[in-house]
């Protein structure tokens, strides 16, 4: 049953290492489909269009919106941020891990809509202190957009309680060996629909 369609959300405070551990732990937890969100934030230097995100207007966003394009979006650091939904069920249907890097907001939106199969982790550095000290050495940020990101940071914290799993990031090689555990059981969770079936054919044979 394990090669069902199973989906890990990651959310942790921008500055956290979601895009690190992803990019370490990714040889080592089988095939999977990272899903790539829309947003209408600029291109920090070195993104591209296409990799780490579809970069569009507001106007654009809005279309989406309207035309119900996303299975969850929400506005973070005033900008817009969704998941497209078409990929996802398509990923879904071949029987793939779909892993999400999204906010709590859309944490609790995909929960609500897909809960059954899904498994999430929140990802942190050790102290909103060291959050402040990773997010200037990134580099990529000025200190109006820092000091937003740590804004929301704290009220991110207090979700902490809904995610099944929490990985501090202190040590890159320590939370990336954590995130592959937990993305490597995260495909055992599946659908109620495919445990039924499951229990039918094992009552068969
Ligand atoms: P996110 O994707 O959550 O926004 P990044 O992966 O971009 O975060 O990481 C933010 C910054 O912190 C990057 O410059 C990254 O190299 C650095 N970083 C990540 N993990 C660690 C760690 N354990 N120790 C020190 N620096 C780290
Ligand atoms: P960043 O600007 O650092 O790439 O991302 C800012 C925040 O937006 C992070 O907390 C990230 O997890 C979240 N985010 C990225 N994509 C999505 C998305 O599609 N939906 C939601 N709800 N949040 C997202």
């Amino acid at each position: 049953m394990q090669s069902n369609g199973a989906i890990l959300v990651l959310s942790g405070p921008s500055g956290a290492g979601k895009s690190t551990v992803i990019e370490r732990a990714a040889p080592h937890i089988g095939a999977f489909y990272f899903s790539i969100s829309t947003t209408t934030r600029q291109p920090r230097a070195g993104e591209l269009h296409g990799r780490e995100y579809y970069f569009v207007d507001k106007a654009r966003f809005e279309a989406g919106i309207e035309a119900g394009e996303f299975l969850e979006y929400a506005e973070v650091h005033g900008n817009y941020y969704g998941t497209s939904l078409a990929p996802v069920k398509e990923a879904l249907e071949a029987g793939k891990l779909v892993i999400f890097d999204i906010d709590v907001q859309g944490h609790r939106l995909v929960r609500e809509r897909l809960g059954e199969i899904v498994t999430s982790v929140f990802i942190t550095p050790p102290s909103i202190g060291v959050l402040e000290a990773r997010l200037r050495a990134r580099g990529s940020d000025d200190e109006q957009t820092i000091a937003k990101r740590l804004q929301n940071a704290a009220e991110e914290i207090t979700a902490l309680e809904e995610y099944d799993f929490v990985i501090v990031n202190d040590d890159i090689d320590a939370a990336t060996n954590a995130f592959i555990a937990v993305a490597n059981a995260s495909r055992y969770r599946p659908s109620y629909e495919k445990r039924a079936a499951f229990r039918e054919q094992w009552l068969h044979n």
